[in-house]
């Protein structure tokens, strides 16, 4: 088995003042990395801030003999991107390694919210893994190696009650991710996405947003995944994503209850229509069932558009 470690390397972790980053955070130390523990400190919402949660993961790593550096920036902004990264480079010299993991969280159904919620959401989930990628990438182009990892979630590639613009704001940072990757490849800058589950202060507050009759079918099955819903159990998978034994870039990985999973956006074998043709509204009724059915064999997943225009002139008419 291959051992991963991080000696000499240094990641930033956002928002590793807690949950999940906590753990990303504690895990690399513990593997050799220069923990830039990044952490605004304010509430669930986004709203105001404190340096207390990220001093108090860089203790953890300090007490366990690891190296480690708090930032209480917001990732939300250019200018705290910057200082973010300017931390890494200042204080230990070099950058390898991004997991864009802050977050806040807004519930209301799409209906009733109001577009400063969606505003909100989408400065810390889009623009935040924007900015801080975009203050790495030119570090990471000279050296001609990186690692990013970008966290989606499944409430934004399925869909999830009050969390419509929270799901928004997360499929967005996967298609963040779709061009970074291919912008990267080639400089030796692989991108990846997770889609994490876990207990943290923020599935509890998402609790709220639920209704009674979607608790009373959700929490026993929250229940029963017993300790694998802990941050810990997720820590791995990011861990393997931003290593340098990692190969992977484009992909977007799901780790749910101990099962660690890829998830993708595919396309069916669909219907082949006449190329000479423009097929209309009743041809396309006809072949509706065969547009959606989901075989399972015929699919594909396309890694740009021009891969599928490829994928499409290579089936038979
Ligand atoms: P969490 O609330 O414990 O962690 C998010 C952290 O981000 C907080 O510590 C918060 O202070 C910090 N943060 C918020 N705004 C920030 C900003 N502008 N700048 C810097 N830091 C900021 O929640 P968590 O569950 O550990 O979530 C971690 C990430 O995983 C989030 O992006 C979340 O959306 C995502 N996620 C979590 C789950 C889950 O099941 N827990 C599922 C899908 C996605």
């Amino acid at each position: 088995m291959t051992t991963i470690n991080f000696e000499n390397q240094v990641v930033i972790v956002t928002g590793a003042g807690g949950g999940l980053g906590r753990a990303y955070a504690l895990e690399l130390a513990r593997r050799g990395a220069a923990v830039v523990v990044n952490d605004l400190g304010g509430n669930v919402e986004g709203g105001s801030g404190s340096s207390a949660m990220a001093t108090q993961v860089v203790a953890e790593i300090r007490q366990q003999g690891g190296r480690a550096i708090a930032s209480c920036d917001s990732v939300s902004t250019e200018a705290g991107a910057k200082a973010i990264v300017d931390t890494a480079l200042e204080t230990f010299g070099r950058l390898d390694a991004v997991i864009n993991n802050a977050g806040n969280m807004r519930l209301s159904s799409l209906a009733e919210g109001c577009a400063e919620d969606l505003q909100s959401l989408l400065a810390v989930h889009l623009f935040g893994s924007y900015f801080v990628t975009r203050a790495a990438w030119p570090v990471m182009q000279r050296q001609q190696y990186g690692r990013v990892l970008f966290t989606a979630s499944s409430a934004g590639l399925f869909g999830n009650q009050g969390q419509g613009f929270y799901g928004t704001a997360k499929a967005a940072v996967f298609g963040l991710m779709n061009t970074f990757a291919i912008e990267g490849e080639s400089q030796g800058i692989l991108c990846n996405a997770i889609l994490p589950f876990a207990s943290s202060r923020m599935t509890e507050h998402a609790m709220q947003g639920m209704d009674e009759e979607y608790l009373k079918r959700t929490m026993p099955v929250f229940a029963s995944l017993k300790n694998s819903t802990q941050p810990e159990f997720t820590a791995g998978l990011a861990t393997y994503l931003v290593s340098n034994v990692c190969r992977s870039t484009h992909g977007l990985y799901s780790s749910c209850g101990g099962r660690m999973a890829r998830a993708f956006v595919g396309v069916t074998r669909g219907w082949q229509g006449s190329r000479e043709v423009a097929p209309d509204a009743e041809t396309i009724a006809e072949h509706f069932a065969e547009i959606t059915a989901l075989d399972t064999e015929g699919f594909s997943v396309p890694q740009s558009p021009s891969d599928e225009l490829k994928q499409v002139l290579m089936a038979k008419s």
